[in-house]
């Protein structure tokens, strides 16, 4: 085959190959008690419905948003009303969704990237654009930005992580990541303007150049390499690793369940199929084992911020225990200073408090884990939005959410930055 052919064929296959979501809606499900989150959990059961909660069904003061495949619609709409289970539809069909967030990415791919003041924060982008992106931005700031390698994903890919510094040895750090739920699509491109706002504020505005001139930040963009590639060539829809794992034929463990806190107690599962799963045993994953053993390794950690979305919530410790965190007061009045600081820019509103007390509880997370390490300022983001578009947020909320949120993170690192050093 000539060139051109070899290249439309591979396009073709590799369009071909992507999972589509024809038809398939998302529910909002409202249960109004605990027999019915119980009917709920019930469902979730039935694997052959192939249901992907987007929300867990775990209490009945959360709504429960569930992405049904076209063919199993019916039923579960029967199952809903058979018990009179209230529900609405909040996206008709996602396949059209998708339609449109690939036609913003194939319009944002026209030109080439000369420098990082090219690059479209406004949409999204492959692993390999954010990638180059990095590079980029660390040979336009030599003195500032560098780039670590701290281990391989599954797959092999590397696990870059970008180390804005001013000199020092081991100063005190902030460590941010995002996308380690790959379909989070919001976290990572937000992850990207964070480290273009850093490059651009430091020797501008005054607080982020303190910050830096006492504080190393650590940002980890693509937090879950492999699941990112695979939401880009195979399911947009897809969250966890992509490790196989033996005796199933599912794929992956949840990397927000695999952390050595609580793990194996309530609020993870141990089925492989579950997008819930734990893994086989805690930091089995090497795209979290690689984060423990930085972290264990540099032992100067002060702040450790782990990004996801959807729901607008600011959360700390812990997801796995009710015992409150002995620093419990001073976390809950920094997020509220956090949220207030973040809604002053668009109005948008966020709930904050522990994991446990907010969502659900949720054992073997990241944050439990660097907190129970010592690091005191451990949150867990939940960018935009509610649920109206949930993991598909359109691009066009990018920018506005990264802004809001970058308001909410210097709460949070001058906090940090006046109290830990
Ligand atoms: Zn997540």
């Amino acid at each position: 085959m000539k060139g051109p052919l070899v290249f439309a064929t591979l396009i073709v296959a590799v369009l071909c190959a992507q999972e589509r979501f024809d038809g398939h809606q998302v529910l909002r499900i409202t249960a109004r008690d605990e027999g019915e989150i119980n009917l709920l959990e019930e469902l979730s059961q039935i694997e052959e419905l192939e249901l992907d909660f987007w929300t867990e069904p775990v209490h009945s003061t959360l709504p429960v948003d569930v992405r049904v495949p076209s063919q199993s619609l019916e039923m579960v709409k029967m199952y809903l009303d058979s018990h009179s289970i209230h529900y609405s539809v909040m996206m008709e069909n996602v396949q059209d969704v998708l339609d449109e967030e690939q036609q913003g990415m194939f319009g944002a791919r026209q030109h080439q990237l000369r420098s990082t003041d090219d690059y479209d924060y406004t949409n999204y982008h492959t692993i390999d654009e954010i990638y180059s992106f990095m590079d980029m931005l660390v040979a336009e700031n030599p003195s500032l930005v560098s780039k670590i390698v701290i281990g391989q994903s599954y797959e092999g890919r590397p696990l870059n992580v970008l180390k804005f510094s001013t000199g020092g040895s081991n100063r005190p750090a902030i460590w941010i990541d995002t996308g380690i739920h790959s379909r989070e699509w919001v976290t990572q491109a937000s992850g990207t303007w964070f480290a273009k706002k850093i490059v651009q504020d430091y020797g501008h505005d005054q607080a982020v150049t303190a910050i830096l001139d006492n504080m190393d930040i650590f940002l980890e963009i693509v937090t879950n390499p492999d699941g990112y590639h695979y939401t880009h060539v195979s399911n947009r829809m897809w969250r966890k690793t992509r490790k196989p794992n033996p005796g199933s034929s599912c794929v992956g463990v949840d990397p927000n369940r695999n952390w050595d806190a609580g793990f194996g107690g309530s609020g993870a599962s141990g089925n492989p199929c579950s997008e819930t799963f734990r893994g086989p045993s805690a930091h089995s994953e090497s795209e979290v084992k690689s984060i423990v053993d930085f972290v264990k390794a540099h032992g100067n950690v002060k702040a450790f911020v782990s990004i996801h979305a959807y729901s607008q919530m600011l959360l700390y410790p812990y997801g796995y225990t009710r015992t409150p965190a002995k620093d419990q007061a001073e976390l809950h009045s920094l997020a509220q200073k956090a949220i207030t600081d973040l809604a002053s820019l668009y109005g948008t509103r966020y709930r904050y408090g522990s994991i446990i007390n907010t969502i659900y509880q949720a054992s073997g997370s990241t944050v439990d884990w660097t907190y129970n390490q010592g690091i005191k300022y451990s949150y867990t983001f939940e960018l935009r939005d509610t649920g109206r578009y949930g993991f598909i947020l359109p691009a066009n909320q990018i920018l506005p959410t990264a802004q809001e949120t970058w308001l909410a993170l210097m709460a949070i690192m001058e906090h940090t930055k006046a109290n830990a050093i």
